[in-house]
């Protein structure tokens, strides 16, 4: 597996509250960025099994879209205790988005990673979440990943945040009633690289609080015909608007220095059944955020599609 390591501009907790605050003023009638302790996320409604998001953060880049499109790879299958020692830090925690393994789950899914990687005194705890479509009914399925397998593996493409789960000082992000056109993750994104010349990134977990919001769940069988287009992309994904609240797990980088990202990930959960892919919400006059973020120090790009192409990766 080759891993390659950029390491990231990182400012400062304080910048980045002032840079934020100013920017996502552009696209919320309400913004307050400051730098909190990162409340206990063992508790409700993130119920992770770490306690924070800090120590040591990074991100990494594993796979990418040109292994599920045209056409699925379905061997790339990323174990994450292996992925926790490509990016030097066994025993990490890790969250983001990514796509579950068909090989664990016998169908295509989404997996919202949410994942205590083992290390020499401990097991691998999996918290993460998965999410289908009853093809059936054509709804929404989310299931606790650890209730029916017992892996702790990835597949085709996964953008990741990890940390040591420390508790520790945050950048929160409270940001109220959309005004622009750009989703949470996009202003903060948009922001970054207006501001800064070199790739920041950014990772962490941010609650819809209140409102709806839209978002996309693959369908359990992969497509036999190629997707070539965005066009035969949106045409095969299953779209849903789904409530709030809803807990967020998002990787954002600035801008892609050349290794073939995807500069933007999130994946969602809830405790009422419902989670995806997340876009945008789509209640601009009521939705509610708040979010705890920290830049990450290190970029792994980790096993880069040698074929690559931008279709797909909104
Ligand atoms: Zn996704």
């Amino acid at each position: 597996m080759a891993t390659e390591k950029l390491a990231l501009h990182v400012p400062s907790l304080e910048e980045l509250c002032t840079v934020l605050q100013n920017g996502l003023q552009e696209s919320f009638a309400s913004v307050q960025v400051s730098v909190v302790e990162c409340p206990d996320l063992t508790q409700h409604p993130f119920s992770f099994p770490v306690k924070g998001i800090c120590g040591h953060p990074r991100i990494t880049d594993v796979g990418g879209v040109p292994y599920l499109i045209p056409l699925a790879q379905i061997d790339k299958v990323y174990n994450m205790n292996t992925v926790a020692k490509e990016i030097e830090m066994p025993g990490a925690f890790i969250l983001g988005a990514a796509a579950a393994s068909s090989k664990s789950l016998g169908i295509n899914a989404e997996l919202i990673p949410l994942i205590w990687t083992e290390n020499k005194d401990r097991c691998t705890v999996n918290s993460s979440y998965y999410s289908t479509v009853n093809m059936k009914d054509q709804t929404c399925v989310l299931g606790k990943y650890s209730d029916k397998f017992s892996d702790c593996d990835i597949a085709l493409l996964g953008n990741l945040y990890a940390c040591q789960g420390n508790p520790g000082k945050v950048v929160q992000i409270m940001a109220t009633k959309r005004t622009g056109e750009y989703s949470l993750v996009t202003a903060m994104r948009k922001t970054l690289e207006k501001q800064y010349e070199k790739p920041v990134a950014m990772g962490g977990t941010f609650i819809i609080q209140k409102g709806k919001a839209k978002i996309h769940i693959m369908p359990p069988e992969f497509s036999v015909c190629p997707l070539n287009t965005d066009d035969d992309v949106n045409n095969w994904l299953k779209y849903f608007e789904v409530s709030a609240p809803l807990i967020c797990q998002s990787v954002l980088v600035s801008k892609d220095p050349g290794l073939d990202l995807r500069v933007e990930h999130t994946h969602c959960f809830s405790h009422h059944g419902e989670g995806g892919h997340y876009y945008i919400d789509t209640t601009p006059e009521s939705v509610e955020y708040l979010g705890y973020f920290l830049p990450a120090e290190f970029l792994y790009r980790i096993d880069r599609p040698k074929e690559t192409h931008q279709i797909g990766r909104e």
